[in-house]
């Protein structure tokens, strides 16, 4: 399956333990994963082929609902901070509304993603 990660800053500690936890299962999948995500997924997670896209603020979080809206996407987990805001925002909520368009699994906390992630 083509599963996209993401963590927003405050959440990417909780990503990097998620992805150390299931990192036998993650490495049979294709793995993409906005920038700063990514690159610290290869680094602490050892997913060394984890595809690293544009940062979210940069564009990162459009790139994957572009993906996802042509079909190419087939999870994904996307930890959000509730509680900082975002000069992504409207990106942010295109994904999430790309996700329920499409019918595409959305995990935007960790126990969700456990959950996800335990039953791919
Ligand atoms: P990042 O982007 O992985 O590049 O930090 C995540 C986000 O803020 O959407």
């Amino acid at each position: 399956m083509r599963i996209a990660l993401i963590a927003h800053d405050r959440m990417k500690p909780r990503m990097v333990e998620l992805a150390r936890e299931f990192a036998p299962m993650l490495t049979q999948h294709t793995l993409m994963a906005t920038g700063t995500t990514g690159t610290r997924l290869q680094a602490e997670a050892g997913l060394s082929r984890v595809e690293c896209l544009l940062s979210g603020p940069l564009g990162g979080d459009l790139q994957i609902g572009a993906r996802l809206s042509m079909g190419e996407v087939d999870a994904v987990i996307f930890l959000r901070d509730p509680m900082t805001a975002q000069p992504h925002e409207p990106d942010i909520n295109a994904l999430v509304r790309a996700c329920d368009v499409h019918d595409v699994p959305c995990a935007t906390n960790p126990a969700s993603a456990r959950l996800l992630l335990k039953n791919l």
